[in-house]
């Protein structure tokens, strides 16, 4: 009627907000076809215990190789996806690829846990879990318990009792759970306690200044804490210096990524990195004075 047509007209006719919407579409038209061309790369991303040295598994970070603009993140290329449903199809094929190189690195003696990135859309997907069955189905010889999906609050923000049928659903299979971000949204104690997750990762922003940051350091102190009393793994995201790992280690928290143990790898080379890694001798030191 009427009163619609005027609560529209803005959006419709205002030239502005007209050339934004065309440019989120050639965009989101790109983002496509650049699936269909088979131009996206998964990079891997180490996940270390600090203490013992070992290698714990890896982070699958999906990467754009564009025949014009190079290498992109995902940050330039997957929020126009997010809103609609294509982020499912990327999602699908990242799942596919994962296992995929799993099978590969399998064939060749690396047995490894993967983290996968799950968009809220794609996880609150009516099929979520059946089609990571299929996905699992086509890859006999790999164990349910090779993944383990990250997912954000803001997947939950929607309804949090669908997330928990996912998670439990997914679980049954063997697959594991991460809280990505821990601590940058708005209700992240609502979500520990609601959500069976196995797995908390302190996001970067907290880890950044830890030794600059009484602040910060309290957090993260928070954090490792309460991940004790609930009985989940901790994982420090954003470990850019042997410091930082040092304090994380004294506040007893062991698994990290970062910079400084290695960026996102090629996923031809992780089998190498893995082989070659030397663990730093000063965390192993500090380590072995810890009772863990
Ligand atoms: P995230 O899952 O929290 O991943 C961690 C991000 O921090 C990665 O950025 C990683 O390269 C970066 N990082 C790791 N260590 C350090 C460090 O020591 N210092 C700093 N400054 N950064 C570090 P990336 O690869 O650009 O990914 C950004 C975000 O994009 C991810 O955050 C994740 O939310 C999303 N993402 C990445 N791959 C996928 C994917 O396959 N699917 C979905 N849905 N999202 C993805
Ligand atoms: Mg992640
Ligand atoms: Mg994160
Ligand atoms: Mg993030």
């Amino acid at each position: 009627g009427a009163k619609h047509a005027g609560k529209n007209r803005h959006n419709l006719f205002d030239p502005a907000s007209d050339k934004a919407a065309h440019e989120r579409g050639r965009a989101l038209a790109d983002v496509e076809r650049a699936l269909r061309n088979q131009e996206f790369e998964l990079f891997f991303q180490p996940k270390v215990n600090m203490r013992t040295g070992k290698v714990l598994g890896a982070e699958a970070l999906i990467r754009w190789r564009h025949p014009q603009r190079g290498l992109l993140l995902p940050q330039e290329f997957l929020p126009v996806a997010e809103n609609s449903d294509l982020i499912v199809e990327i999602g699908d094929w990242v799942l596919r690829s994962v296992l995929d190189h799993l099978e590969e690195w399998r064939r060749n003696g690396l047995t490894i846990k993967i983290g996968i990135n799950i968009a809220p859309r794609h996880l609150l997907r009516e099929d979520f879990t059946r089609r990571l069955a299929a996905h699992l189905n086509d890859h006999p010889d790999l164990p349910a318990s090779c993944l383990e999906l990250e997912i954000l609050e803001t997947a939950a923000l929607a309804d949090i009792g669908r997330v928990y049928q996912v998670m439990r659903e997914c679980q049954k299979m063997g697959v594991t759970f991460a809280l990505d971000d821990f601590g940058t949204g708005y209700s992240s104690l609502t979500y520990l306690k609601a959500l069976p997750a196995e797995v908390l990762k302190i996001d970067q922003s907290f880890i950044r200044d830890i030794l600059r940051d009484p602040e910060d350091l309290a957090i993260v102190e928070g954090i490792i804490n309460l991940s004790g009393s609930f009985r989940r793994q901790v994982v420090a995201e954003g470990v850019e210096s042997v410091e930082q790992g040092l304090q994380l280690l004294k506040l007893r928290c062991e698994q990290a990524q970062g910079f400084c143990i290695a960026r996102p790898i090629p996923a031809a080379r992780l089998a190498d990195w893995i082989a070659n890694w030397q663990p730093n001798p000063q965390w192993l030191d500090l380590g072995n004075g810890l009772t863990s």
